[in-house]
């Protein structure tokens, strides 16, 4: 549990708490601005390297670590900031040429990729290639990619005929990639709607043995799913420091709002909730350490993580009353952020169905 960390990582959780209070919380406000400021501090810091492998000059921090790190990040709001480098994702472990051509340039922030896996609903067909020889030819979309409209290319998962499902690395410059839209969503980050065409890709360029595709993708989004519950449970303590600060406020009605039992219910109620959530994170951070498989712990995690922050800043929202929707409110501006929460990285109820089918059909996951 959080209480119990090595020297070494309260020191971790001591310095990063220093650095987002004295460093960070200034630059916070205008992030986009003060991205090279920020990417500067967190290098010193040593924090932007922890989730880079050490092939490329990172640390390769354990999952506690980078636990312990997103969780006071969260606690001061900061989870949307740039603080780690590039990690590898799909592309971990690749041999060459691609681990010449995309992941060194990638960790160097020379290139930036993007992740493609979310087809629309309108598809004919899943993204598929044909093989022919030493090269691949890819048709079809990807819908909802990340960062695509600035990424040098996409890690797409494509059907090959006659082998199965497949990582590839399209670049976004080959003839026949076509950007058919470009969005923004609730949570301020920005998407792109890419079309292939008869695209020529490099055979070489599928990520480890053509066919290992789906296990890869989903190792990656994987990965994520503990990161998104850290981040979310920091994020509750923030708001619960918030909302103690709100409740111990002289209000109107001649006293305190903490001072009215009914409030005082749902106050505990959201304590009771961030207390469970951060509990089972730091499990889980601890048995992925320990080499065990956390793939139904890390969905357990990620679900009740994510629904749970949404709950917290609704009835912080709820608590605080309409000026916490004032345009600009930062709980106005963390409710729009972790919605999202639950739909990217695996929506929750899917998540749900995998969780089920991991005890019921392949005997996995522990309580
Ligand atoms: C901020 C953000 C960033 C994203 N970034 C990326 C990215 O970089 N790359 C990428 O590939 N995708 C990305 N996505 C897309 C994301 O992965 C998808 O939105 C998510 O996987 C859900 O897929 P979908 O939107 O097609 O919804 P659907 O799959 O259509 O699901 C919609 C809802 O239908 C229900 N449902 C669907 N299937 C079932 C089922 N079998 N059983 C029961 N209920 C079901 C669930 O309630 C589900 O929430 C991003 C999304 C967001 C919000």
């Amino acid at each position: 549990m959080p209480e119990s960390l090595s020297p070494e990582l309260e020191r971790l959780r001591d310095d990063t708490d220093a650095l987002a209070r004295e460093v960070l919380a200034p630059l916070a406000a205008d992030a986009a601005a003060n991205r090279a400021r920020i990417v500067a501090a967190s290098k010193e810091a040593g924090l932007f390297t922890m989730t880079q492998p050490r092939a490329f000059g990172g640390t390769e921090a354990t999952t506690l670590a980078l636990t312990v790190v997103r969780d006071t990040l969260g606690s001061h709001n900061m989870t949307h900031l740039p603080v780690f480098g590039p990690g590898p994702g799909v592309l971990a472990g690749a041999g060459e040429p691609i681990a010449s051509r995309y992941l060194g340039p990638l960790m160097a922030g020379a290139k930036r990729g993007s992740f493609g896996f979310t087809e629309p609903d309108d598809a004919e067909r899943a993204t598929w290639g044909r093989l022919d020889g030493d090269t691949l030819t890819v048709s079809g979309q990807k819908s909802y990619v990340t960062g695509g409209a600035d990424a040098d290319f996409i890690n797409a998962l494509v059907e090959i005929e006659d082998v199965g499902p497949a990582m590839v690395v399209i670049d976004t410059d080959r003839d026949g990639v076509r950007i058919r839209d470009r969005f923004g969503s609730l949570d301020g980050t920005h998407h792109t709607y890419f079309e292939f065409d008869d695209v020529a890709v490099p055979a070489a360029n599928i990520v480890g043995k053509p066919g290992d595709g789906l296990p890869r993708a989903l190792r990656q989004i994987g990965d994520t799913r503990v990161a998104f519950a850290a981040e979310s449970v920091g994020l509750m303590r923030w708001v619960l420091d918030f909302v103690t600060t709100h409740l111990e406020a002289p209000h109107r009605s001649g006293a305190p709002l903490g001072a009215r039992e009914g409030v005082r219910l749902r106050y505990a109620d959201l304590r009771i909730q961030a207390y469970a959530a951060r509990s089972m994170v730091y499990r889980t951070a601890r048995l992925a350490d320990a080499g065990e498989n956390v793939v139904n712990e890390g969905i357990a995690c990620k679900v009740f993580a994510t629904e749970t922050v949404g709950n917290v800043v609704d009835t912080a929202i709820q608590l605080v009353g309409g000026k916490a929707l004032t345009i600009g409110h930062p709980l106005e501006q963390l409710y729009r952020r972790v919605r999202a929460l639950r739909l990217a990285e695996g929506a929750s109820d899917i998540l749900r169905l995998n969780l089920a089918r991991g005890r019921l059909d392949l005997k996995k996951g522990r309580v």
